[in-house]
């Protein structure tokens, strides 16, 4: 019986220390103990004891850092990863040191330091930015309409292009002291996700030369001349930029591109022998293109007669091309599914330019790729999920609105319940998305450039974008469908699949990037063993490799020993932050995170290398860390506004539907992993209870609906930075109206319906009903108009736009014809 319970109590002892990660010290100091207590407790024979004794040698050998340790087993693991490793190519290290690691880090470490959390300041725009949104952003709002951009004109307005211009839309990022606004990456989001909500157009022409482009680049990368001459001439619009990296053959692959510059010397400008670049390139899909004097361009640079050293293939480089240079081919365009932004091919056959057009001059030549990942990682984070936060704010708030206008079978169609599952999802991805797109931006404001948390808001927030739509779209129905100046979502609907598309294809981003960089970056000692691997002086590769293998061991048994205890007590005995409504949410991402490095640890063990090729396994291990790092985003955005208790229901909804999102892909997991006995060891270790994360059930649906319907604060912070014209014709304006109105009308109809219930009232129509209410004194002559506003507003909500059946193709044939005899009369 003593032997047995010292058994209990060294396992317990074991369990605790390895979940709250005690030192090695700790763990030796231990062991000595539980030996000792067996020698003087266990009635255990000599044997046994001696046995023991050599066990504890043996593992205090390994547990503590030293010589024997290292000569022992570190030289032979440090080969053997050596030869395991797989070998990552330049592009592809490149991509994986770009950037920093954020709050990624601190769910990788299975152990989140909530505090960390709270303690980031709540992302707030300054006085003079909010000043530049309610003004110049507003009447820019103003001055487009994006029917007319799309139908009509292909283009935005030429009076929209120079507001733009003038009142520096275009150089966003770029400092003061160049004269750029040099606004916040909150800032710059914000205005992108307003302009979103009127013009997707004008929020992809104001968005590229505030992404990563010409302006962006030179500030990082540029030389004093190139800064002091072109982002001076970028903030003011006198230039207009665009940047051309991807070609018909390299897309996804842009690493690959074809696209070549030869060093050697030419003339140029009237001088001969300048040193320069001969370029051969072919472009597409390229944003401004068609109308940019700019051209940034990605190429690989070839020195063959060894001009600038010894290296023939220098590798990718970034030049700035003025596009009327001679051989510069630039102005067609694409018609990308009906957007009216310039986007167009260009090309050009050997034309010859200077060396100081490569961006960085010749230090960075060679360097284009690192130069591209370092600025992508910041600024995937803000333009792309900037435009998807906005067109599904617009979509909620409309959706909202017409779901209480529009009725069937005598009820408002968001009261039934299959519309209520659409209209619920709407509001609680929007919660959600706000949450990650303030937290994201406001990472890269306090100079973080999180490239693996920006990978996820690209495509969580561009993908929750479409389901928004598409659910809005179903509520709508053939409002939704026809087009026309009244139809506020087609527009979007159409446009979403381009940012799915862009800055990384979303699959690609999926399965590729995030689990597959967030292993190597956000992992706590992989990079650390990959690093040491590569150290060529032995000595400190030994050291290294020592302290990163063993710290990772350390680390893999502590979240074994986490993810058990907090899976089979559900968490309820883990120290969280919180009130009453969040504390529970804190355990269980402390547990799943715990869960996810163990996870982690093992796929990456059993699969190895094969990992990066197994991309349906990698995309759910993404998707994991995705869903930790969009509830934390949902914590800290509720305890940032206050914890509102009104927004409890959207807080509840996107926490319940991360954390089943979040066991959802676990599983996938499970199901999936080739070794069938590490599954299932997995399984059971990270849910001995089964599935026990419920998806949000429908009265938690219905709250949120009915905080979407119902005009008020929460609604207004739940769609908060979008644009409501002024402009009581607006349809966005005009069906708010409507809500209010069909709200204003709601007691009065009831009183109607009980009177027609009695027999006080008859009538065949309502506006007979309501004549006869009125008559009877039943209701009054105010409730008359009250009624009366409700039916103007809510059929001018639900009409759409009609056309000649030629769509007015005859009509403008006869008014053309009738404009030229015109100016032929005048002309005489
Ligand atoms: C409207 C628009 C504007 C654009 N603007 C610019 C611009 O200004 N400048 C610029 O340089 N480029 C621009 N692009 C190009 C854009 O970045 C590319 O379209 C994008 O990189 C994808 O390349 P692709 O279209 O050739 O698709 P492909 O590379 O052919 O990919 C097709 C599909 O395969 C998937 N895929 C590819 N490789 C993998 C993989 N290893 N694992 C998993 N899935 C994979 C992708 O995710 C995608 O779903 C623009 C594109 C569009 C449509």
């Amino acid at each position: 019986m003593q032997t047995f319970l010292i058994v209990v109590a060294v396992i317990a002892v074991v369990w605790a220390l390895a979940y709250h990660r005690a030192p090695a010290i700790l763990w030796t100091i231990a062991g000595a103990l539980a030996i000792l207590l067996l020698t003087l407790f266990g009635g255990v024979t000599q044997v046994v004891v001696i046995l023991a004794c050599l066990l504890f040698a043996i593992v205090a050998v390994l547990l503590n850092p030293g010589p024997i340790r290292r000569a022992v087993v570190g030289v032979p693991l440090l080969g053997l990863f050596r030869r395991i490793l797989p070998q990552v190519s330049q592009t592809e290290k490149e991509a994986l040191d770009a950037g920093t690691v954020w709050w990624d880090g601190e769910l990788f470490s299975g152990k989140p330091d909530w505090k960390k959390l709270h303690a980031y300041p709540k992302p707030t725009l300054t006085a003079e930015e909010q000043a530049f949104l309610d003004g110049p952003v507003e009447r820019l709002c103003e001055m487009v309409n994006e029917w007319e951009i799309t139908n009509d004109l292909h283009d935005l307005p030429p009076k929209a292009w120079q507001y733009i211009k003038d009142q520096g839309f275009l150089g966003m990022i770029i400092p003061k002291a160049y004269g750029g606004k040099g606004f916040s990456a909150l800032m710059h989001s914000s205005v992108i996700m307003k302009l979103t909500t009127r013009s997707g157009t004008a929020a992809v022409s104001v968005m590229v030369p505030n992404s990563l482009g010409p302006a962006e680049l030179l500030l990082h990368y540029g030389t004093k001349e190139q800064k002091d001459y072109y982002l001076p001439r970028l903030a003011q619009g006198l230039e207009m930029p665009c940047f051309a990296l991807t070609s018909p053959e390299a897309g996804s692959d842009a690493g690959g591109i074809p696209d070549f510059g030869i060093v050697c010397r030419g003339e140029w400008q009237g001088k001969k022998d300048v040193l320069g670049i001969r370029l051969t390139w072919e472009k597409r899909y390229i944003t401004l293109g068609p109308i940019a004097t700019l051209l940034g361009l990605a190429f690989r640079l070839y020195d063959p007669d060894h001009l600038l050293s010894a290296e023939e293939d220098r590798g990718i480089t970034l030049g700035l091309i003025p596009t009327d240079t001679s051989g510069v081919n630039i102005g067609r365009r694409h018609f990308p599914l009906n957007g009216a932004f310039m986007n167009g091919p260009n090309w050009g056959k050997d034309v010859f330019v200077p060396m100081d057009y490569v961006i960085g001059g010749v230090d960075y030549v060679g360097q284009g790729w690192k130069m591209l990942m370092n600025c992508l990682a910041a600024g995937r984070s803000i333009s792309l999920p900037a435009n998807g936060v906005g067109m599904s704010k617009l979509a909620a708030r409309t959706t909202g609105a017409y779901g209480r206008v529009r009725t069937q079978f005598k009820i408002s169609i968001g009261r039934f319940e299959g519309v209520e599952e659409a209209v619920a999802r709407i509001g609680g991805n929007i919660y959600l998305m706000e949450a990650a797109r303030t937290m994201t931006a406001g990472a890269v404001d306090l100079g973080e450039k999180p490239s693996v948390i920006s990978a996820i808001a690209k495509y969580h927030l561009t993908e929750r974008a479409r389901q928004v739509i598409n659910d809005a779209m179903d509520v709508h129905g053939g409002k939704g469908i026809c087009m026309g100046p009244n139809n506020y979502l087609g527009r979007a609907y159409q446009q979403v699949p381009i940012a799915i598309t862009v800055e990384g294809a979303n699959i690609l981003t999926r399965t590729m990037i995030i689990f597959g960089q967030g292993a190597i970056r956000g992992h706590p000692y992989v990079l650390k063993e990959i690093e040491a691997t590569q150290e060529k002086d032995e000595a400190k590769a030994l050291r290294d490799f020592d302290a990163a293998f063993f710290g990772h061991m350390a680390f893999a048994i502590s979240n074994k020993a986490r993810a058990s205890w907090m899976g089979l007590t559900c968490s309820r005995f883990t120290a969280a932050p919180g009130d009453a409504h969040t504390r529970r949410y804190y355990q269980q991402l402390t547990r799943l995170s715990s869960a996810f490095a163990w996870a982690a640890d093992i796929s990456m063990f059993v699969l190895g290398g094969s990992l990066k090729r197994r991309e349906r396994l990698s995309g759910r291990l993404g998707d994991i860390l995705s869903q930790l790092y969009l509830a934390s985003c949902v914590l800290k955005r509720y305890e940032d506004d206050g914890c509102p208790p009104d927004d409890l229901p959207l807080l509840n909804w996107a926490m319940q539907d991360a954390l089943h999102k979040t066991q959802d892909a676990f599983y996938g997991l499970f199901e999936n992993l080739p070794n069938r006995l590490i599954a299932w060891a997995l399984r059971w270790t990270i849910f001995p209870w089964g599935r026990v994360f419920k998806a949000p059930g429908d009265a938690l649906g219905n709250k949120v609906v009915n905080l979407m319907m119902t005009p008020g604060a929460a609604r207004d912070r739940l769609t908060a930075g979008i644009c409501i014209p002024r402009d009581e014709n607006d349809p966005v304006t005009s069906l708010d109206m409507a809500m209010l109105a069909v709200i204003a009308a709601e007691p009065v109809e009831a009183k109607m319906r009980g009177a027609q219930r009695e027999g006080r009232i008859s009538g065949e129509f309502p506006d007979m009903l309501m004549q006869d209410a009125q008559t009877k004194g039943i209701i009054s002559s105010a409730e008359v108009e009250i009624l009366k506003r409700a039916k103007a507003l809510r059929r001018k909500a639900i009409m759409v736009d009609d056309f000649p059946k030629d769509f007015g193709r005859s009509e403008m044939f006869q008014t053309t014809q009738a404009v030229t005899f015109e100016s032929l009369r005048r002309a005489g």
